[in-house]
Parts: structure tokens; sequence; C-alpha cells
């Protein structure tokens, strides 16, 4: 049982809020709230001269002094740095996600015996590096993550076992085809799953990393601020802080419009102060366009997952944002089913996480015996190989989205010399035919060749793609029963030394000063397509004859499998 090592904990972390919650040994979830007494904790970094501070006085912060506040980091996972630098010091997203996490783990100590394992919450549309980089902010912040978990899983976790259509043991009697719907502050998410007896199954997932409440908010804003320039002539936007002000003004005035029909807004800036007054109908008006969006998505996800509406048996809202009357209403119109609002939205997917967690922890535990999850990859996987007739990039898809995971692609190329020591291959994420629009997530070295291998061997790379969505690469040289060595150096992701310094400088607070901090890897602004002089391509990305490349891509092809 876990609770000798402190109990195991689920962590939500959002892109404007986050949460933590535990199951206590009567099987129930809580949500663990912080030392200021508030459930949900703003997901906020200040930079103060002396200290950092994480949470509401972070987001006040942001109004004086908005160069030293890190806010919404959670859409720059999997890049390498965050928007700007802070202080002076460009910050890796997983770091100031990681400085969130101590901030929700140091305020849980309070209430909770120590712990150090942890359930972690993504998107289920977030890709590779960036399902990575949320691990890896867990590592940072000195967490064991026992697992990543996607939301609408979670959520499902929760809503199912709270509301009695899932069995305490979190399985469900009949089965259930559930529409997960998630529009949080920053990322939308909609998710089709399945739900038989233990077997949670992912029908098909996708959403907009760029999509939530914040784009609401900046639609209200921006009719504020046209509307005082059109009376005073001065635009509030140029002012930092005003926007902050008006930031906080806008937020509260939406809020109020989930229950009210009509607010009053009141702004004041440079010497002139205005009275605004909108109504639900106009908000709706004004931000139609960004509910389409989320229309477009939802039904393209129900398409993908080859079920009709009339399948769906249940439809979960979560997410802050879905408390806006409109959302509820389209969704309402378009599934024809009632939803399911009966857990507080911005709580239930850290709920999940924690279920999860005691799932993990205490599989002994007759409660949590032999549910699974099985969810699919978002994005396709691939790997970038040049064709050699044309000279044109071609993306060759290894695990195609929407496969069960875990999953396994196999992609065989061959050395092009003799002697060869090492290859080189580009892995990519989504994108077109030719790779455009793809995100590069490494590049797979594998070295240290046996010596002596004769021009034309083939070298064998394998990806296994996990049930949470992490990339695992190997190499294997097929007939020989040789191994070789392959690492994958990440394009963004922060590698082995620079994680262990910047948990160095976290652990000691220090992370404002100047000193030996160390950078990403160098390779952080290269593409995919681009070499090292000292590592070689291999066909299909280096030259081959078309016979050659025609049997490679057919080679390629046949061996794609799914487990
Ligand atoms: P995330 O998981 O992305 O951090 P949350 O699920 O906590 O986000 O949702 C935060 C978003 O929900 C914010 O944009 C917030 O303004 C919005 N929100 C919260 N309560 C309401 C409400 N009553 N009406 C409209 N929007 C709301
Ligand atoms: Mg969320």
């Amino acid at each position: 049982m876990s609770d000798a090592a402190g109990p195991a904990v689920g962590i939500d972390l959002g892109t404007t809020y986050s949460v933590l919650a535990h199951v206590d040994n009567t099987g129930r979830p809580w949500t663990i709230s912080n030392a200021e007494g508030e459930a949900i904790t703003p997901s906020a970094v200040f930079f103060d001269r002396d200290q950092v501070i994480v949470g509401k006085p972070a987001v006040k912060a942001a109004e004086f002094e908005p160069a030293r506040v890190a806010q919404f980091v959670k859409r720059q996972m999997g890049e390498s740095y965050y928007g700007t630098p802070i202080g002076g010091r460009s910050f890796p997203p997983e770091v100031l996600q990681a400085l969130v996490l101590r901030k929700l783990c140091d305020d849980a100590c309070l209430r909770l015996n120590p712990f150090t394992k942890a359930v972690i919450t993504v998107p289920a549309y977030f890709n590779e590096p960036r399902r990575r980089a949320t691990q890896d902010a867990g590592h940072l912040a000195g967490l064991e993550v026992l697992d990543i978990i996607n939301e609408p899983t979670a959520a499902a976790l929760a809503f199912g076992v709270q509301q009695g259509f899932l069995t305490r043991s979190g399985e469900s009697p009949q089965p259930e085809t559930l529409l997960v719907y998630d529009l949080g502050g920053g990322t939308f998410d909609v998710t089709l799953m399945e739900i038989d007896g233990p077997q949670y199954r992912t029908l098909a997932t996708a959403g907009d990393v760029h999509l939530g409440g914040m784009d609401w908010d900046q639609r209200l804003i921006d009719r504020v601020a046209e509307r005082f320039l059109a009376q005073f002539g001065v635009d509030p936007r140029q002012d930092e802080q005003a926007m902050a002000r008006l930031h906080w003004e806008v937020i509260e005035a939406k809020h109020a419009l989930s229950a009210r029909n009509v607010v009053t807004l009141q702004f004041a800036w440079d010497g002139h102060r205005m009275r605004s007054t909108v109504s639900r109908e106009q908000f709706e008006s004004l931000t139609g366009e960004l509910l389409d969006r989320t229309l477009l998505t939802l039904r393209r996800v129900l398409k993908e997952s080859g079920r009709t509406w009339n399948q769906v048996t249940r439809l979960l809202l979560v997410g802050g944002a879905t408390r806006m009357a409109m959302v509820q209403q389209m969704l309402h119109r378009e599934t024809g089913l009632e939803p399911d609002r009966s857990l507080a939205a911005d709580e239930a997917v850290a709920h999940g996480a924690a279920i999860y967690a005691a799932l993990l922890t205490q599989s002994d535990h007759p409660q949590y015996r032999g549910v699974s999850v099985r969810n699919v990859n978002s994005h396709d996987l691939g790997v970038l190989a040049i064709e050699s007739q044309t000279g044109m990039r071609r993306r060759q898809v290894l695990i195609p989205r929407n496969s069960p995971l875990p999953a396994v692609g196999v992609c065989d190329f061959v050395t092009q010399r003799d002697g060869q020591s090492n290859v080189r291959v580009n892995v990519i994420e989504g994108g077109d035919v030719t790779g455009a629009h793809a995100t590069p997530i490494g590049k797979c070295v594998v070295a240290k060749l046996p010596p002596n291998l004769p021009a034309r061997s083939r070298v064998r790379v394998s990806f296994d793609y996990s049930a949470s969505g992490l990339l695992n690469v190997g190499a294997a040289l097929p007939g020989t029963g040789r191994h070789a060595a392959i690492t994958i150096r990440r394009t963004s992701n922060l590698d082995e030394d620079a994680l262990t310094a910047w948990q160095d400088a976290i652990q000691r607070g220090e992370l404002l000063d100047k000193g030996d901090l160390i950078e990403p890897h160098a390779d952080a602004s290269k593409t995919a397509g681009e070499s090292d002089s000292s590592e070689e391509g291999v066909s299909p990305s280096g030259p081959a004859s078309a016979a050659e490349d025609a049997k490679l891509q057919a080679f390629l092809q046949g061996n794609i499998s799914a487990r």
C-alpha cells in the first residue's frame, strides 16, 4: 500500500489554473486546497527580487510588473523557451511548470502526509514533446511521476465513479460512449471514449492548444478598448499595466455573464473613465466564431470515431469555460444530449488523476482491480525522408493518428557506404505529406555501428509509443544478432545535464542568478531536416536509386504495426 510512503496525488496542471487532489481511504477524491485556502491555484509564476511566488499574488503582480511574471506556460510546453526572458534569463517552460507543481505540492504537504508520487494530466491532444516536457516538469519538481494521463480520461473516471455510472471499482455495468468536451483557459480538447466493464478506450480525440477562455476574454478586451479609443482618442492596449487591469475586469464580467443577462464593466485609464454595458447576446455574437471552431472539431471527432450522436450515451463538461451558457446550448443543439455538469468543471480532472494515482499505487486494493485505460495517439508519428528522384522532402508515417496505444512502428533503413558508423533519422509528428507544418521531435542517432559493416546493411529503427503517449526508440541490425546504441536528440526538450542543472537551481531557489545553468541543447534551433557533418544520412534520406526508394517505401509500410 502506498500510505507508508505517503499518498499518491493527482495533479491537473492547467493553462490558467492548477489543482491537486487525493483519494482518501474510502476511495473518495478530494481537492486539497492551497495554503491560501483555495481549491484552484492560478498557474502563474512571479519572480520577485528574492523569491519566486506562485498563484494569485503572481497574477496580481502581473498588473504592475508584467515582465517578471510567467503565465499560460502550458501553451508553450514542448518549446525550448517560455516566450519572453524574465529578469534577463530565458526559462524553459518545464522549469516554470515545475515551480507551479512545487507550490501545489508544498501546500498539499501541509494537509497530507509527505508524498512524492503523482499522476499529472495532459490534454489528449498534446503531442509527444509536450507530454515529455510535462513529465520533465514533474521530475524537476522532485516528483516521482507515476504516469501522465489524458485529461478526458481522468474526467471520465471522476464523473463515472462519483456519479455512479461506473461502479466504485471504476467499471461500467453497461457499455458507455462518452463525449468529453473540455474548454479550459487556454486549451480545448474533445474526446470520444468508450467504457466497457473495466476497459477504457479512446475512440478519437482532437483539440486546439491555442483556444480557450482567454480567447473569449480577448474579444471582450478588444471591444472595451475600441470603445475607449472611439470615445477618448487613446488606446489602452498600448499600456501593459492597464491591459492587465482590464483583463481582470473582463474575466469578472465574463463569469457574471454565465449567470446573468447583462453586466456593466468599468474601466479607467489615462484620466478617463468608461462604463460599458455588455449583454449576453452581444458577448455571444462577439465570440460566436470561437464557439464555431470548437463545433468543427467536435464534428471531426465524431466522424473519425465512426459513431453517430445517438450512439453517445453521456456528455461530460469539463473546464471552467464550459460554464458559459453558449457552450451548453450549442452542445445540446448539436448532440441532443443533456450535458452532465454534476462535478465542478475545474476540479473533475484532478479528481480523476487522483483516482488513477490510487489505482496505480493500490492495485492490490479490491476497489481498483482490473481497470485498464487505452489511449490513442493524437498526431501522426513518422520520419522525414528525402525523395531521391525529386529531392523533395516527404513524410513517412509510422504510427498513424488515433492508433490505439501502445503502438510500435518499425522502419528499416540501409547504410550507404561500407564501414558507415552511424545513422541519423529525423522523427516528426503531425504535418502534411511533405512534412510541412510537422513538429520536429528529434533526431535519432544510431551510433557505434559494428565496424566493417558493408554498404546496404539494414538498420531497423523501432518507435515504441507507450500507453501514455511517450516515445521510446530502439535500433537493431536484423539478421546479425547485433544491436546498436540509439539516442534521441530532442529538438526542444531539455537533455539530462540541463535537467540536473535546473533541478539543482530550483532546489536551491537560485533561479535568477547568473551562473552555471546549462542552456538547452545546441540543436534546439535546428529543424528536423538539418544534419550535423559528423553524422551520416541513410536511404531513404540519402541518395538512392528510384527502385531502391520504391522498395524501401514498401518496406516501411509493410512493417508498420500496432500491438
Ligand atoms: P485550465 O484547465 O485551462 O487551466 P480551467 O478549467 O480552470 O482552465 O478554466 C479556466 C477558464 O474558465 C478561464 O478562462 C476562466 O475565465 C473560465 N471560467 C471559469 N469560471 C467561469 C464562468 N463562471 N463563466 C465563464 N468562464 C469561466
Ligand atoms: Mg484543464
